[in-house]
């Protein structure tokens, strides 16, 4: 609520210095368009040269004569022209032109001589009046910076300030992770219990893991638990920023982390300001510049103070080795994506807050979510809320979870899309073409559901029962998936005697599963247990000249022999392949119950 306050606080400092930009630029113009009217006049054919104002003078042609005390610039009315038509001219030394004049007037020449008071204007010291256009250039650029400058807090302190109520109970699994963290909230609270000892704690901790796994979530619940408050930053904010400004930033918020400790500051994708110095491009150059302030930051406070840093990366392989020293982020900690405990225990979490129907079984959709992270699963209970009003449930049904399910991982279901019946007659033997030989394949889950419905991008889909969390998956285990993978495309090829697009993202999907196989995890006979992933071309020379050649050739022989495989498979299976491709043609969708009755026989 007070975070409303302060926007709108921020929006009236933003209104103020908006309008005053204004009102200084509207002067400037004013005081521009003044100059040279100035300016103009002086060379005005209304002008008249001093000698020839002294000899008019002389000559008794000369009516009036106006002065401003403090103006070299007197307005000068001739005898025979209107009154309109006076002149100007420039007196170089007032008081003897006064003098002249008085002189004139005592000789008996009618010459009125007006001396008015200075006029307010005339009254600002002239320097003052030559200086006003850089004062107000001076100081439009201030107002610039400082509404840089709101906008600039309103993104980088986004929590700042507010203790965040996140607990280590919104945080689910991650038992040891949070064990391990309980420690800093422990220091947080009692900062003197440790240093007393002698203990040093650590300044800065680097959480690991893929995004939506709740790096973020994690280091709120610190600064939760240990009530203090937890400041903020993403180093993505860096990437298109101003030469300078991301180092001044990162001292602006350590600034105030000092003023605010004990406090939590946090780093989001710290990868982007401290990823490796490699190059010395441009940006490169202003992320060092930013890396460098941090690094100083760190090294500057002293353990008494009590801020800690974390930072969040999913890539810490990417990370400059000088973040990792000690006395700076030498802790790593892995948020890993949740086992099936883990998955359960966010589904029971994130299913509070909402509607959930008595015999849903969550358990059964922690299983059907094998790598899944919190972010991915917590979106899918939101889906099935909406799902689930869509559909006017009263409460979210099972139905609606797994729909949300295929809608995170497949897309929408989209029954509208209009489709020939030749591009059914495709689809359905392709989508039949992965399960039958999935189903002949030891190592591949069983077919939980074959469809031809389009959904997102594809045209059908072919879902597996999911993975158990494995650590580890063998050589064979990864032949076979490419087999699954092909089998569409050996379908389309065997009965159709064509080939469609339709297979592009199963390519894509068995050539990178190939190419690991060979460069990262050494599974290939001839080129041995090496790691050829990332390699600079110099490096790779090590191997030989030919080297890239012989991965290509091996990725290949992988791919043929299980496009083969699949060949083979469904060639053996072809009676399972067409009725199974005639049912889809049917009823458009078989389900796991059904597709085993296949091969009851
Ligand atoms: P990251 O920072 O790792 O990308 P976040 O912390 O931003 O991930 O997680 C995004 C959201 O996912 C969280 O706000 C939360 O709703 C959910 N989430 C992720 N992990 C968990 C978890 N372990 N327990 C509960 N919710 C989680
Ligand atoms: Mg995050
Ligand atoms: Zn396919």
């Amino acid at each position: 609520m007070s975070k409303k306050k302060d926007e709108k606080q921020k929006n009236k400092k933003m209104w103020i210095y908006l309008i005053s930009l204004v009102v200084l630029l509207v002067l400037l113009v004013g005081l521009a368009i003044f100059y040279i009217n100035n300016n103009k006049d002086k060379e005005d054919e209304n002008s008249l040269a001093y000698t020839e104002l002294i000899k008019e003078l002389s000559e008794g042609k000369i009516e009036k004569i106006e002065m401003t005390v403090g103006s070299t610039t007197v307005k000068v009315k001739q005898k025979d022209v209107e009154e309109d038509k006076e002149k100007k001219s420039i007196v170089p030394n007032t008081e003897s032109f006064i003098g002249l004049v008085q002189e004139k007037v005592a000789e008996g020449n009618e010459i009125e001589l007006v001396q008015k008071p200075r006029s307010v204007f005339a009254q600002i010291p002239s320097f003052i009046i030559s200086f006003l256009p850089t004062l107000i250039m001076l100081a439009l650029f201030v107002m610039i910076f400082k509404m840089q400058g709101l906008g600039e807090k309103g993104k980088v302190y986004d929590d700042t300030e507010r203790k965040t109520k996140v607990k280590f109970d919104d945080v689910a699994g991650l038992d040891e992770e949070k064990e391990e963290l309980f420690e800093i909230v422990e220091f947080l609270k009692k900062p003197e219990k440790y240093t007393r000892m002698g203990a040093k704690i650590p300044k800065g901790v680097l959480l690991c893991g893929k995004p939506g796994t709740g790096k973020t979530l994690i280091a709120k619940a610190i600064a939760g638990e240990a009530e203090v408050p937890f400041i903020s930053m993403s180093g993505s904010e860096f990437i298109e920023m101003f030469a300078g400004l991301g180092a001044s930033r990162v001292r602006k918020l350590f600034e105030k982390a000092r003023k605010l400790s004990p406090c939590i500051v946090f780093i989001d994708e710290i990868d982007a300001i401290g990823s490796r110095r490699s190059s010395n491009s441009g940006a490169e150059t202003e992320n060092n510049q930013t890396l460098n302030q941090l690094l100083v930051e760190m090294d500057g406070f002293s353990s008494e103070e009590t801020i800690i840093v974390l930072a969040a990366t999913n890539r810490p392989e990417m990370l400059d080795q000088a973040l990792l020293r000690p006395g700076r982020f030498d802790r790593q900690i892995t948020i890993p994506t949740p086992d099936l405990k883990g998955r359960l225990e966010i589904l029971k979490i994130h299913a509070e807050d909402k509607r959930i129907a008595e015999d849903v079984n969550l358990e059964s959709i922690a299983e059907d979510t094998a790598g899944f992270t919190g972010a991915e699963l917590a979106n899918i209970l939101n889906e099935a809320a909406i799902i689930a009003t869509k559909n006017k449930h009263e409460d979210i049904e099972n139905e609606d979870i797994e729909e949300a399910v295929k809608k995170v991982t497949v897309g929408l279901e989209k029954r509208t899309r209009v489709y020939s019946e030749k591009d059914k007659k495709l689809t359905a033997y392709h989508e039949a073409g992965h399960a039958v030989v999935s189903r002949y394949l030891p190592t591949q889950t069983n077919v939980k559901e074959v469809s031809i419905i389009p959904r997102g991008v594809a045209g059908g889909y072919t879902m597996y029962k999911s993975d158990e969390d494995k650590y580890y998956i063998s050589k064979t285990e990864m032949q076979e998936k490419l087999i699954a993978l092909l089998g569409g495309r050996a379908a389309e090829k065997l009965v159709l005697d064509d080939i469609s697009t339709g297979a592009s993202n199963d390519i894509e999907v068995a050539t990178k599963i190939a190419r690991d196989m060979v460069t990262k995890y050494g599974m290939s006979d001839t080129l041995g247990p090496i790691d050829f992933q990332g390699k600079e071309p110099y490096e790779m020379q090590l191997f030989g000249e030919d080297i890239g050649d012989k991965i290509g050739q091996e990725v290949k022989t992988l791919i043929d022999t299980a496009y083969n495989d699949a060949q083979v498979l469904l060639r053996q299976h072809r009676d399972k392949l067409d009725s199974i491709a005639e049912e889809l043609l049917q009823k458009e969708k078989i389900n796991e119950a059904d597709f085993k009755k296949f091969f009851d026989v």
